[in-house]
């Protein structure tokens, strides 16, 4: 029985927006953003817990093209997609993770199975896939997940002999054929609890075996009941580096700041610390929504007290 209002807020990534034109218009990614909310609202007016709330957005956002996770994900230096994910729950701390996941249809599932089991917080590749088959989640072969956008875009990254991040701004000499990318969603549902989720094709030409900031509870996702819901986007290794999502909920635990302030704050300490680029979505626990970013752009929407949805590509 809903007891208070609910917040959701979602992200498709950070980046340049100025690129979007080379994959799609502004006007498709604010329509799937807009659409999952709607949906994710539909659940939270029902009484739907956080936690099921953020899988099932990510769900959403994983099977969507546009987005770098699940389908559509950005292809590693041997032309393979290996993903990551990671939800976690602000009621108890629980969290589950997968990490070089492959055939994983909506990997932020699997790592809600992960959670659920319980012994584990994180299993990686050839692990995950048993354990996926055990848990029966759903498989797909490679061709599901490879789109022709993502081989173009591999095929430009290895010509300029480079690692690519999906969101990155290059110089005109190297423009890329970019899409910004990796997923997320915190919320608070009617309950007063909090969860985040996020998932991603990490770096486009990364080494394989490479793992990001995402599957890791407190770089790149992290939920408390006490401070806040958080997911991040970006350059995953300056996120490991910054201990970036707990950084965050730091800043409201221990300087009281509300979601606005933390979001700006954490943004502002990842630039100061280690240049780094990307973006973040918070909510706190009281439910205010908010999104901060060192890059151009960070494609989000959020529902803000059972409030109006609103969609911001900047
Ligand atoms: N953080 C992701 C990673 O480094 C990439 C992204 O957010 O676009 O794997």
């Amino acid at each position: 029985m809903a007891t208070q209002s609910y917040s959701l807020i979602i992200h498709g990534g950070a980046g340049a927006l100025e690129d979007l034109k080379y994959e799609a218009s502004e006007s498709e990614f604010k329509e799937s953003i807009l659409e999952i909310l709607a949906a994710g609202r539909q659940w939270l007016e029902s009484g739907a817990a956080a936690l099921d709330v953020v899988e099932y957005c990510v769900n959403l956002l994983e099977n969507e093209p546009l987005y770098n996770a699940g389908r559509g994900s950005v292809l590693n230096e041997n032309g393979e997609v290996e993903m990551d994910a990671a939800l976690m729950n602000g009621e108890d701390l629980k969290a589950g993770a997968v990490t070089c996941v492959k055939q994983i249809k909506n990997p932020i599932s699997l790592a809600r199975q992960v959670l659920d089991q319980g012994d584990h917080v994180m299993l990686a590749g050839a692990g995950a896939l048993e354990f996926a088959k055990f848990c029966q989640a759903e498989l797909c072969d490679d061709a599901y997940f490879i789109t022709e956008a993502r081989i173009k875009q591999l095929k430009e990254a290895q010509a300029a002999g480079r690692m690519m991040l999906d969101h990155e701004k290059v110089k005109p000499a190297q423009k890329l054929a970019q899409k910004l990318g990796t997923v997320g969603a915190a919320c608070m549902d009617s309950q007063g609890n909090l969860a985040a989720a996020t998932s991603t094709g990490g770096l486009v030409n990364k080494r394989w075996g490479r793992v990001g900031d995402t599957p890791v509870v407190g770089a790149g996702v992290f939920a408390d009941n006490e401070t806040c819901a958080v997911s991040a986007t970006g350059y995953g290794e300056q996120f490991l580096r910054t201990v970036f999502a707990k950084t965050v909920s730091d800043y409201v635990q221990f300087k009281d700041l509300d979601a606005i302030a933390a979001a700006k704050a954490g943004i502002a300490y990842l630039v100061r610390k280690v240049n780094g680029e990307g973006g973040v979505i918070v909510v706190d626990r009281h439910g205010k929504c908010a999104a901060a970013q060192s890059t151009s752009g960070l494609i989000h929407g959020w529902i803000e007290l059972g409030g109006e949805a609103i969609c911001k590509l900047g």
